[in-house]
């Protein structure tokens, strides 16, 4: 049998969790969807907006208040490749992300949040399941992929959940569509070699600045002290209190408890 009918056969049983329909999220699903994975499940319950269909290419401005999810799930099914294409109808969220993770195979991430983010790193490891990360702001963006072994992990790299005012996401920084679609094909092809069992990248981190036209490759090394999969784990299930920005932001003028930043999840 050759190789590439062996990829097919071996791609069409594997499952991904796409956490995010957006920025990330539509030129991964676009590049996963034509691979000929077996089933993909959307994990996001936003609606399209107008400001945001420069990045988000699976929308157009007939979409615009419609459900993404359910929005991406009609547009990868008309592309008729064999694939299957659930819905989480959520979030993913504390309640469900243990559960969602052990659903499928491999998790993909590009939400514009840290809380999901460090949630989806979290439930990764605990599961067993390894996951891509995504990220883009302005100019710039970075894609990081952890291996079945889950080390070195996402918390090895940025250690915890920042406080409320430091990192803003890409609607308040703003963030180039193209680049976007630059990290999505990176995503997705990390995504297929964890699935594939051929991910010999393990413990790199791809940064692409749009601006220079310049990927680099970053070697990245496993904390000793890491509280996720470092020898002395500290994380060993899913806390919702984790994932709140530290109170330290409270007291230096950040929104006042019970505001919208409060709860990461809205
Ligand atoms: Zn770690």
């Amino acid at each position: 049998m050759s190789e590439s009918r062996e990829h097919a056969q071996t791609l069409s049983r594997k499952s991904a969790l796409v956490i995010g329909v957006g920025g990330l999220g539509c030129p991964t699903l676009l590049a996963l969807a034509r691979s000929g994975i077996g089933r993909l499940v959307l994990a996001d319950d936003d609606e399209v907006s107008l400001s945001n269909l420069h990045r988000q290419l699976l929308f157009g401005p007939e979409d615009v208040g419609k459900d993404k999810a359910t929005l991406a799930r009609q547009k990868l099914g008309a592309l008729d490749t064999g694939l299957t294409v659930e819905l989480a109808h959520s979030r993913f969220l504390p309640d469900n992300a243990l559960d969602l993770a052990n659903s499928v195979d491999l998790l993909v991430e590009g939400a514009d949040n840290f809380a999901t983010k460090f949630l989806t790193a979290d439930a990764a490891f605990l599961t067993g399941r390894p996951v891509v990360h995504g990220a883009g702001v302005r100019w710039t963006t970075t894609v990081f992929a952890v291996g079945r072994g889950g080390r070195p992990c996402y918390r090895c790299l940025f250690e915890d959940v920042p406080s409320a005012e430091v990192g803003l996401n890409c609607d308040e920084a703003g963030v180039m569509g193209p680049v976007l679609g630059v990290a999505g094909a990176l995503m997705a092809d990390l995504a297929l070699s964890c699935l594939l069992g051929s991910y010999d990248r393990q413990g790199s981190i791809f940064a692409y600045d749009g601006k220079l036209d310049r990927l680099r490759r970053v070697a990245v090394t496993g904390r000793t002290d890491c509280p996720l999969c470092g020898p002395r784990p500290s994380i060993v299930d899913i806390d919702e209190a984790r994932y709140l920005a530290p109170n330290c932001a409270i007291t230096q003028g950040a929104p006042p408890p019970h505001s919208r930043r409060e709860d990461p999840w809205r």
